[in-house]
């Protein structure tokens, strides 16, 4: 990728503290996500004006809706505009303040965005730069993951719409990924059978031999729906939903009565999400949502803003009783976003997907 040769050949690893490295999109993609719809530029660190504080990224996160937020189909937040600054989920250091209530120094988590510097703006933000505790008990990485908006997206589609009793059978797609991994495990500890669906048999093992999933399926093998069958012989009470399509159709059929669908995401579409082409097809037994009487909720994560202080105290009690395990893919370099963006897709990520950027001084 030239814009990769370029940064590396001009600098090596180490960049000058007065660049601020950012990738902008170029053009909305049409297809799968890749550097080509990215333009690099490096520009002046911006300085503070009063009321701003400079931060720093140290991590960033990559999310499946990077590729939701690059297409101007109608969403619930708006489309990043082509020329600005991708969109990114962040834990950055104030480096410089004109705040009162932010000081140099501290972490903050927010929209750092795909660069190396953001200006800490309640005016601009679009969503504003919250403080992290001075004294974290937990890698930093975690407040990204499983304390995060990861761990709490799974805590609200379980307590909130699944609702999983005892013994209930809960199967969970993409589940070797960041939220899926945590919804499992969180069914588990709800007295949950839970199933994951996942793309290769290292990550189908991870599940059951170190999440405690009762059985798991690789969806890329032929057999793969007959293997479901063989976990699910007294079907689906629940269906956590992180990919839509093909898996959502095989799941439908198998849904007991009164069954619970908690649409999370619909990652496998996400890459046709195109204003101006033709909607993807949907579930073509979407009837059998009738026939059972079943609940399909949709959620946002940010629609339980107030109620994040909640998740976060029953995630981190887990944690700390050693209740609930919590891998993390950390790659390095803010340079190859575009590439681990696209490699996500993929699969390449078990647990959180994270961009080291930078280290806290
Ligand atoms: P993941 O960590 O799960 O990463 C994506 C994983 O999805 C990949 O590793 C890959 O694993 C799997 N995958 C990719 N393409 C497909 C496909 N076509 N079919 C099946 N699996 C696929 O990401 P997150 O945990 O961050 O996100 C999971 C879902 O949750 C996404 O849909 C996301 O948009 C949604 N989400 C929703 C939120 C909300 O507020 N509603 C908040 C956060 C996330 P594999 O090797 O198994 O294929």
């Amino acid at each position: 990728m030239a814009y990769t040769v370029g940064i590396q050949a001009a600098y090596g690893d180490a960049m000058p503290a007065h660049v601020n490295r950012r990738f902008l999109l170029k053009v909305r993609p049409t297809g799968q996500v890749g550097p080509e719809h990215f333009d690099y530029v490096e520009e002046d660190v911006p300085s503070p004006l009063p009321g701003q504080a400079l931060v720093r990224t140290i991590y960033l996160s990559v999310d499946p809706a990077n590729r939701i937020w690059m297409s101007d189909i109608p969403s619930y937040i708006p489309p990043v505009g082509v020329g600005k600054v991708m969109r990114g989920v962040g834990l950055g250091q104030i480096v410089a303040s004109e705040r009162d209530d932010l000081r140099a120094g501290q972490l903050v988590l927010g929209l750092t965005n795909w660069q190396d510097y953001e200006l800490a703006d309640d005016t601009l933000n679009e969503i504003p730069f919250t403080p992290l505790p001075e004294h974290l008990s937990v890698p930093l990485t975690h407040t990204l993951g499983v304390l995060g908006f990861t761990g709490m997206t799974a805590y609200f589609g379980l307590n909130d719409i699944a609702k999983p009793q005892s013994g209930e059978t809960v199967v969970v797609s993409a589940a070797a990924g960041a939220v899926g991994s945590i919804v499992g495990q969180i069914a588990n500890l709800q007295g949950a059978r839970t199933i994951g669906i996942a793309g290769s048999a290292e990550k189908c093992r991870w599940l059951t031999d170190e999440l405690g999933f009762a059985a798991a399926v690789n969806y890329k093998e032929d057999d793969w729906t007959r293997q479901l069958d063989a976990a699910t012989p007294s079907g689906v009470d629940v269906y956590w939903d992180n990919v839509g399509g093909a898996i959502l159709e095989e799941a439908l059929p198998r849904l007991n009565l009164e069954a619970r669908i908690v649409l999370c995401g619909l990652l496998s579409q996400y890459n046709s999400f195109n204003a101006d082409a033709p909607p993807p097809v949907g579930p073509r037994n979407f009837e059998q949502l009738l026939m059972k009487r079943v609940l399909l909720k949709g959620f946002i994560i940010f629609d339980f803003a107030r109620r994040f202080p909640e998740a976060q105290a029953a995630l981190a009690d887990w944690l700390s009783a050693g209740k609930l395990a919590h891998h993390e893919t950390v790659v390095e370099g803010l340079d190859r976003a575009p590439e681990h963006l696209s490699d996500m897709f993929a699969g390449s990520n078990v647990g959180k997907l994270l961009i080291h950027v930078g280290d806290p001084d």
